[in-house]
């Protein structure tokens, strides 16, 4: 590796309910399924735990605490609106996005028919080739809160690099 670079990592992790009526708003697209993730924004568990791995990474607040859940103007709001704006404070911080690595928690519906969509979404929001961007889904295996359907979740890990030589000119 070169000497020179700096990397970091940083993992985001989130859970919504799920409730009858759709569709499903999940991975910044919107899934046509009679469900949906409860939540005071659109509810994107997804954008949900990237905001935060990529926010992590970069040692900047959390998304509860740049998006907080009691403000009029975070209500409904469209969660990659909210994964962009994350994003531009993450360049400015001087970190470039080098890959994120993704889990879907989630019983029904199976995302792999949209699993490619959902990765070309995420990498125009991250502004990141979208082979640097993997997503997997998992059942819960009809068992817990995942399995019945009740909740689903999501986990991501951003790894962060930085020119160490560029930033001391
Ligand atoms: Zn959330």
């Amino acid at each position: 590796m070169n000497p020179y670079e700096d990397i970091r990592i940083g993992l985001g992790t989130d859970s919504h309910r799920i409730e009858a009526g759709g569709p499903m708003i999940l991975g910044g697209i919107s899934i046509d399924y009679p469900a949906h993730f409860v939540g005071h924004s659109d509810a994107d568990v997804l954008l949900h735990a990237i905001t935060d791995a990529i926010l992590s990474a970069a040692g900047l607040p959390d998304i509860g605490e740049l998006f907080p859940n009691d403000r009029e103007e975070n209500r409904g709001r469209d969660s990659g609106e909210m994964l962009s704006l994350a994003v531009e404070s993450f360049r400015r911080t001087g970190w470039r996005l080098s890959q994120i690595d993704c889990v879907v928690e989630l019983e029904k519906p199976k995302i792999s028919p949209w699993k490619d969509s959902i990765q070309r979404r995420i990498s125009e929001i991250l502004q990141i080739p979208s082979e640097r961007v993997r997503v997997k889904g998992k059942t819960g295996e009809g068992v817990g809160e995942v399995g019945t359907g009740k909740l689903g979740k999501a986990i991501c890990i951003a790894l962060a690099c930085r020119n160490l030589a560029l930033d001391d000119n």
